[in-house]
């Protein structure tokens, strides 16, 4: 039997700035969207990944492309 995870994190990631501090934003005219606590951009939908490893692996490529 495989083993599952109890607790399945979600990292909802900034487009602009890939930080991982976004959070639920409720615009009263133009419905949820979010927001980055670091950058302050909203944004309507996030990035997302299921686990740290995949967001470590994304992060690698889009700072490794900076270099
Ligand atoms: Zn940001």
């Amino acid at each position: 039997m495989p083993l599952v995870p109890s607790v399945l994190m979600s990292f909802r990631v900034c487009i602009a700035c890939h930080g991982i501090r976004v959070y639920p934003y409720v615009g009263f005219m133009t419905g949820q969207r979010f927001q980055c606590q670091d950058c302050l951009e909203l944004m309507v939908i996030p990035l997302e990944f299921e686990n740290e490893a995949d967001y470590k692996d994304y992060l690698s490529i889009v700072r490794g492309s900076e270099e």
